[in-house]
Order: C-alpha cells, then sequence, then structure tokens
C-alpha cells in the first residue's frame, strides 16, 4: 500500500499529520465533500453500529441517500447501484466513513455478505428483485446459519426443508439471527437431503420472513438491547423460486458469504483507532490518562492496532482481495482480544462515575458488556485458532 503513514493518520482523530498524495484521493474528496453537506449529528448519534427500532427511523432515510448517491456499496458493480471500487477505494470509503463518524447502510450483513452471494449464484430475476431494495434499506435482511446445536460446527444444521409441489415447506429453529426481529427477508440455510453426508444436503433459500408458521421472539443481550432474534418455522411454504444457487449445494453458498464475512476484517482496525481516540479525548478519562500503569496499557493497544493495520495492508496487497482464510483469522483475533482490552481498560480509566450517563450505563460501560461478543460473533476464538494452527502453523488437524 503506497501510504501507510496517511492511512494512519486518516484513520486517528487528533492526529497533525497532512496526507499527501493520499491513496484515491478523488474518489475521497468526492465523499468527504459529500459527507459534509449530508452528514448531521442527530445521524452521528445513531452510529450505534447495528440498527434497532429507535434508530430506523433516522437511519432509513439516510440509507436512502447514500444508496441514491452510491456511497452505500461502493464495492457493489455499478449495475446494481456500486461504483465498482477498487480495493484503494474500498478502504478510502471505510476509512473516511468512520473519520466522520457516519452510519453506513442499514443491511450490513446483506451488503457485505448476502448480496455477494446473491451476484454469484443467483437468477437475474432474484438480483432484480431483491438487491435495490437492500441496497437502499428498503427491506432489510438477516442471515439464518446458527441452530442452538449448529453453530461453530455450521454443517450440523438441521432446519428442514421438504419439496410439495411448486414448494419448499420449512420447519426448524434458526438462533442469533442478526437484525432478526426487524427484518423483511432472511438467506436461510436449510438441510433438504438428510440421508447425505453432512455438508451435502443442504440448501440455500430467501425467504420472506412476513409468510405464514414464521414467528421470531427476540433475544435481549447483557447490553439490555434486543438486536437479535431467534426465529421458528412451522410448516413454511417457501417458494421453489427462493432457492440461491442449486438444490443440495448450499454448503458452496455459505462458504462463498462467510469468505465475504471475513473481508470485513478490513475496518476493524479502524473501529479500534476511533474508540482509542475517543478515550484519549474524554474529558472524564484526563484525570487517570498520566497513570503510568494505564498509559503502558493504552500503548500496548496502540502498537496492536498497528499491527492490526499492517497485517490488513499486507492482505490487501498480497491477495489483492480483502483478507480473508488464515489471515482474517489472525486479524479477527487481534482484534477481538484488543477489543476487550480497550474495553477494560477504559472503564478504569473513567472510573465508577464516569460509566453512568444519565439514562443508564454510559458508552464505555456498554462497551465493556457488548465488548464480550468479539470472542464469538464470525466464528469464535477457538476456532480462528483452529484455522491459524492448521493453516499457519502446520499442526495436525482439529479432531472433529
Ligand atoms: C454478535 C453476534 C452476532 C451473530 N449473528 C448471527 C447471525 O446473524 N446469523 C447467524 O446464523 N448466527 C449469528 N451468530 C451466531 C454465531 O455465528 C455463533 O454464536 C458462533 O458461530 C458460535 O456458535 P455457538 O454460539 O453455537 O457456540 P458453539 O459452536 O456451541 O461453541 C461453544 C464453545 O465451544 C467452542 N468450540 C466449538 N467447537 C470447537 C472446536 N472444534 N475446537 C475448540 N473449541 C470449540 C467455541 O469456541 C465456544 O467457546 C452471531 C453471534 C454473535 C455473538
Amino acid at each position: 500500500m503506497a501510504s501507510d503513514e496517511g492511512r494512519q493518520d486518516e484513520a486517528s482523530a487528533g492526529s497533525q499529520a497532512t496526507m499527501v498524495n493520499p491513496p484515491a484521493s478523488a474518489f475521497r474528496g468526492e465523499l468527504r465533500e459529500w459527507l459534509h453537506d449530508n452528514l448531521t449529528d442527530e445521524l452521528r448519534a445513531a452510529n450505534t453500529g447495528i440498527a434497532d427500532a429507535s434508530t430506523l427511523p433516522v437511519l432509513r432515510p439516510w440509507n436512502a441517500a447514500l444508496a441514491d448517491a452510491r456511497w452505500a456499496a461502493p464495492a457493489w458493480p455499478s449495475e446494481h447501484g456500486g461504483r465498482d471500487a477498487t480495493i484503494d477505494e474500498q478502504v478510502a470509503y471505510l476509512e473516511e466513513m468512520s473519520v466522520a463518524d457516519a452510519p453506513g447502510p442499514i443491511n450490513v450483513i446483506g451488503i457485505s455478505n448476502i448480496a455477494p452471494a446473491i451476484m454469484m449464484f443467483g437468477t437475474r430475476e432474484q438480483k432484480d428483485r431483491f438487491l435495490r431494495p437492500m441496497i437502499r434499506g428498503e427491506e432489510i435482511w438477516s442471515q439464518g446459519m446458527s441452530e442452538p446445536d449448529a453453530g461453530s460446527d455450521l454443517a450440523a444444521l438441521r432446519t428442514s426443508a421438504v419439496l410439495d409441489g411448486d414448494d419448499f415447506v420449512v420447519n426448524g429453529q434458526k438462533t442469533w439471527n442478526s437484525l432478526g426481529n426487524l427484518a423483511d427477508w432472511c438467506q436461510l440455510y436449510v438441510r433438504t437431503d438428510p440421508t447425505a453426508n453432512k455438508h451435502k444436503g443442504i440448501s440455500c433459500l430467501l425467504v420472506d420472513l412476513r409468510s405464514p408458521g414464521i414467528a421470531a421472539r427476540p433475544l435481549r443481550t447483557i447490553t439490555g438491547e434486543e438486536s437479535f432474534a431467534d426465529l421458528f418455522f412451522t410448516d413454511v411454504r417457501v417458494p421453489a423460486s427462493a432457492l440461491l444457487g442449486s438444490l443440495d449445494e448450499g454448503w458452496s453458498v455459505a462458504m462463498a458469504t462467510l469468505a465475504h464475512e471475513r473481508a470485513g476484517v478490513a475496518r476493524l482496525h479502524l473501529m479500534l483507532a476511533r474508540k482509542l481516540d475517543r478515550l484519549r479525548a474524554d474529558p472524564k478519562a484526563s484525570g487517570t490518562l498520566g497513570d503510568p500503569r494505564l498509559r503502558q496499557r493504552l500503548a500496548a493497544i496502540h502498537s496492536e492496532i498497528t499491527c492490526m493495520r499492517l497485517m490488513t495492508d499486507r492482505a490487501l496487497e498480497s491477495a489483492g482481495t480483502f483478507a480473508s482464510g488464515a489471515g482474517g483469522s489472525l486479524i479477527k483475533l487481534a482484534w477481538s482480544r484488543c477489543e476487550q482490552a480497550l474495553a477494560n481498560q477504559a472503564v478504569d480509566a473513567v472510573g465508577i462515575g464516569g460509566q453512568a450517563s444519565l439514562d443508564g450505563p454510559g458508552p464505555w460501560a456498554h462497551d465493556l458488556l457488548s465488548s464480550r461478543q468479539c470472542s464469538i460473533a464470525g466464528g469464535t476464538t477457538e476456532i480462528n485458532l483452529n484455522i491459524v494452527a492448521e493453516q499457519v502453523l502446520g499442526l495436525p488437524r482439529d479432531p472433529r
């Protein structure tokens, strides 16, 4: 990457250095100008990571505006509303959105994971029907993979779909369905051949969550938020045309989808750098930031963030695509450890008094609780360590 220095300067609020000829400068300039004209404080306040019922009224029109200006998914092909953005431009997009504290599109999982699978495996009708409402945030998508007994071992999934005339009849339960209580559609993984080897006989369906027989039960997390749901399917009729990819070949769709999920690692060090900057600037922490032990720990976190950025740049340079596979696992591991360490240090820095706000836990207390999920979501720490052990160190395979 031509300008590592520039990238860090961009990603760190409060930095004094000015970038000279950064990558994708014209693209950056256009986005910066657009954000300057359109981003409001109300939108910044709604930039909490994942949409919920309280932020949706603000985020929906914002999402539509982003899409109409072709800033909702610049990596998408232009025929679907993107900009065919190069890797440098995709990184520039993440950096500029992060620096501006701008919320991205509502369909975080939809745009980065589900849509690429639809583009790769979908019929012309599926692309025409689904991509535009997804990029504009008019329809919200969730991803139905995990079940109570199928998480890390996704191929153990049991939700069944049996072909009956022109429909599949779906029965089963999905869990930890992000946005599931708000979603209109679900990319659902089902077992269509229970006699086949467990990685075979899985299919992927694009399911209308308003269909009769589907119940969504919100799951309240340790932070008190309800951003997940359990989904229950009882004799749900799903048209055969909802099949994405070939019958019984859903594992290939899942792997393509997850490869894109791992690609999201490029944004992780940016989020951390912003958080560290916010802590440095927080007046509640000003009395403790001089403490020698805290300084040491925060400097260690800063070093880790820098290493993550370098790993990400290396992965981008070497593969020409975003980090995936073992590189993605290494970055994911560093991120989850760093997120949790930073959340721990932040509550120490602001002290008990700094952890509450008028209406409940303040942002740092919230972070302390929400950072617990970092070592689970998108592949647990143990699973990522297995990948590194096998693919990087060449150790014997995990006995499954
Ligand atoms: C914030 C968040 C968002 C999520 N969003 C979604 C979503 O939108 N859609 C969806 O389908 N799922 C979602 N999930 C679920 C997530 O994919 C699973 O939680 C994850 O895959 C782990 O599965 P599990 O919870 O069933 O744990 P399990 O797989 O049961 O694991 C339990 C423990 O055993 C360990 N373990 C399991 N196998 C091994 C092994 N082979 N070697 C060593 N240790 C092992 C794990 O690391 C873990 O510590 C989300 C989870 C979180 C936290």
